[in-house]
């Protein structure tokens, strides 16, 4: 029979939204699901995901899942794949899922699909080339992994009937080990993080240091409570950090509003960020191709419009 694990992530003990798009997508497969959490000490974890419309919470909470060590983690969605019978596994798009599904995936010699959009009778639509071709593949075998685009699949109403949670038990001495955890280095920041906010100002090589970045991109966020992001260009310049980029190599974005500052619109950019439902966009060349995709547009020196806007949107 037909069964579906979806993956929760989240970010010590944090749920990350995006599992719930996982999860609608694994409603509309129509099977029954349940989720699988893996860390260490997860019980308000669990608890947030029991109104998600799954048939059961699973969840290995053991300390040496403490860190998303994906060689570990991998083994244990593999165990569960294999107990449980489950036929698809699906998680949403991020670092996280890209490092721990496909390995996960060859333990137990299933084909995977990355970058899913759309299901529709058993096959799956996934986007390729930056975003420019969407195939649709059907996999083979009888156990499938795909990961999810959380624009694509909006998460469903609570449902009114808690899903009971389950422990899945873990051996230690069994986990692999061929990583070890040495540290973590947060930048702490009271900004939204870009993958989960519903505004995100981003800037562009316009700026031309990270004073004047912080200033105009973050200063224009702060004023609308919004995400920063940036591109590569920033990046790559050593301006901002590797954490902000949006794009076909950075995060894949889908706010209410993403407001380009001096972005060109480069279709590695784009394709980070098009499935924004409002895109606003400044910049002085009234030919730039942002401009194809916005909604709003406006031609103008993002030194002279930018504090203008944070001066009228604090009035
Ligand atoms: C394999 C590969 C992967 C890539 N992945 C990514 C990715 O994930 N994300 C990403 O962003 N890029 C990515 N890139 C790079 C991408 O091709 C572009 O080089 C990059 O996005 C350009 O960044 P930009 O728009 O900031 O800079 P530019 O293209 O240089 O554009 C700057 C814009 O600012 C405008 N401008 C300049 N000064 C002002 C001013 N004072 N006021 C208003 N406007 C001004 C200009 O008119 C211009 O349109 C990738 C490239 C490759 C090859």
């Amino acid at each position: 029979m037909s069964h579906t694990l979806v993956i929760a992530e989240h970010d010590q003990g944090q749920l990350k939204l995006a599992t719930l798009s996982a999860a609608a997508l694994a409603a509309q497969v129509g099977a029954p699901f349940d989720f699988l959490l893996l860390g260490s000490g997860l019980a308000a974890t669990a608890e947030a995901l029991r109104s998600a419309g799954a048939r059961t919470v699973l969840v290995a909470d053991h300390p040496e899942l403490a860190q998303p060590l994906a060689d570990r983690y991998a083994q244990v969605i593999a165990d569960v794949v294999r107990a449980r019978g489950a036929t698809l596994v699906v998680a949403a798009v991020s670092t996280f899922a890209k490092d721990v599904l496909p390995r996960a995936a060859a333990l137990v010699d299933a084909a995977m699909a990355s970058d899913v959009v759309g299901y529709e009778h058993g096959a799956f639509r996934r986007v390729m080339f930056a975003g420019n071709a969407v195939a649709t593949v059907e996999l083979a075998g009888a156990v499938k992994f795909v990961t999810v685009r959380g624009a694509a699949f909006p998460a469903a109403a609570p449902s009114a009937t808690p899903s009971p949670v389950e422990a899945v038990a873990v051996d230690a001495a069994t986990l692999p080990k061929f990583a070890t955890f040495v540290a973590r280095e947060v930048k702490q920041s009271a900004r939204p993080d870009a993958t989960e906010a519903r505004i995100i100002v981003s800037g562009g090589r316009a700026l031309k240091n990270a004073e004047d970045f912080e200033r105009l991109v973050g200063g224009l966020a702060d004023t609308l409570g919004a995400a920063v992001g940036s591109s590569r260009a920033l990046v790559d310049a050593g301006i901002t950090p590797n954490s902000l980029q949006i794009g076909q190599t950075g995060k894949i974005v889908a706010p209410d509003l993403y407001l380009a500052v001096g972005i060109s619109g480069a279709i590695q950019h784009m394709a980070g960020m098009k499935d924004t439902k409002v895109i606003a966009a400044i910049n002085k060349d009234a030919e730039a191709p942002i401009f194809e995709v916005a909604d709003y547009g406006l031609v103008a020196d993002v030194y002279e419009a930018v504090p203008e806007l944070i001066q009228k949107l604090k009035k």
